[in-house]
Order: structure tokens, then sequence, then C-alpha cells
């Protein structure tokens, strides 16, 4: 279950969080974190320690980098890169969202974490099912991979290009039923429940994902939404994260 701490105002899925795993994702009650100052604010509010903060570029892209470095630095910025995995531990990884879907990875026998970050783009190449394969690659067992699935915009909210439709129906032809609806003429997309399906077909287990019920553009008071906002001085985004002791 995906719920909200009230003292921490984050929502962090019952899946993940126990004493030595610590993730979430933000609100507006942190503030935008296109800059990494609310970032690290949360953390040394929250009397979080931890080693080293990594934040990613995100250009759409479907790349997966591995975090290893063994530098001194606090913080470190992933260069074309929309999803992270890593061993090591206090070392918090994020992933930034304002209506893309974020979703948070962690193998807890192996120690294994990942956040990655899935607009269409992402999620029209899978993006979600290559995070789990990397993560088998070092050692994850894909019947011990644990996966909340965060603050999307909503089916409700999301409507999509017929050109756009066309991509997903060629890729996803079986799933399309499921992830598009008519509402009010236009084609919506459920983009949220397309990387439910992915998670699925790639073998993680349904009880093992947890995902979240409420749209960002609709929830005005939590959320920085892209759709709703991009052109108001107030558009922010979230940051997604994981870390473990
Ligand atoms: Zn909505």
């Amino acid at each position: 279950m995906i719920i909200y701490d009230s003292a921490l105002k984050i929502f962090y899925s019952t899946l993940i969080n126990d004493d030595l795993f610590f993730s979430g994702f933000s609100t507006k009650s942190q503030g935008d974190a296109r800059s990494i100052e609310p970032i690290f604010r949360f953390f040394k509010e929250n009397n979080v320690e931890f080693k080293k903060l990594v934040t990613l570029e995100q250009i759409h892209s479907v790349n997966v980098e591995e975090y290893t470095a063994m530098d001194n630095e606090s913080f470190t910025k992933i260069e074309e890169t929309d999803g992270i995995v890593t061993r090591k531990s206090n070392t918090v990884i994020t992933a930034r969202t304002g209506d893309c879907c974020p979703i948070i990875f962690v193998d807890k026998e192996n120690k294994i974490i990942g956040v990655s970050h899935q607009g269409w783009r992402g999620s029209l190449k899978r993006m979600a099912q290559k995070m789990v394969e990397r993560m088998v690659k070092m050692g994850a067992k894909v019947e011990s991979i644990k996966v909340a699935i965060g603050p999307t915009i909503g089916e409700c909210c999301y409507d999509v290009s017929d050109d756009r439709y066309y991509q997903f129906l060629e890729e996803f032809n079986g799933y399309s039923e499921k992830i598009f609806h008519f509402r009010n003429g236009k084609r919506h997309l459920n983009l949220a429940l397309l990387n439910y399906l992915l998670l699925r077909d790639v073998g993680i287990d349904i009880k093992n994902i947890d995902h979240f019920p409420f749209c960002t553009k609709c929830d005005t008071k939590r959320f920085f939404s892209f759709r709703r906002d991009r052109k108001k001085e107030d558009y922010g985004e979230m940051f997604s994260f994981i870390v473990y002791s």
C-alpha cells in the first residue's frame, strides 16, 4: 500500500520502507526538486544521514546507469540517464517528475536499489522492464524485487494525440484496451497502469507492485503538474528517492 506520512509530508510504499530501507515520493511541501537544495533540506530536517546524493539529468531516454563511484563528494549528477541502480549503502538515489511516472525498485535480500523516470517516451520503450533486467544482471532475483509506482498524471487528465496512440498500439497491441479509454471524444492514456503491466510481464509478482491511486494534475494541493502548471511561476517537480543503511 502507498500511504501518506503526515510528519514527513511524503508518500511511501509499505512494501519497501522498514528499518533498513527508506524511500518515498515528495509532495509540494518539499518544494521544487529541479534544484538540489530542497532535497538536501528534506533529509537534513528529518535527520536522515547519508554519504551521497545522486540525481539524474533525465533526457527521456531508457538509459540505466549503475552508480559505483568511490569519491568523497556529497553530490553527483549523472548525465544522459533516466534510471539509476546501485548496491551502495547510504547513497540516496533520486529521480524528478511532474506528471511523468516515477518508479522505485528494491531487492532487499540482494541489497540492490533503483529509481527511474518514465514519461510516455520512456514507457513506450519499456524503461521499467530495462530497470528490472539491469537489476537481475547485477544479481537481483525477479521474485524478490519490490516496486512502487509513484504519483503520475491520471487517465482522467492525460489525453494523447492520434499519432501517439498509434505508436503505443504498435508496441503494446495486447494492452491497448486496458491502457486507453475514450473521454469526451479524446483518447486518454493510463501511464501508471501501462508501467504496472510492463512490470508484471517482466515477471514481477503483482503482490510486490504498489501503485499510487491519485492523479498529479487533479491533486492541486499536494503535487506539481507539468500539464497544469508548466506556464505558471509556481511550477515545480517532485523527487522520488530510495536509500538503505
Ligand atoms: Zn486527473
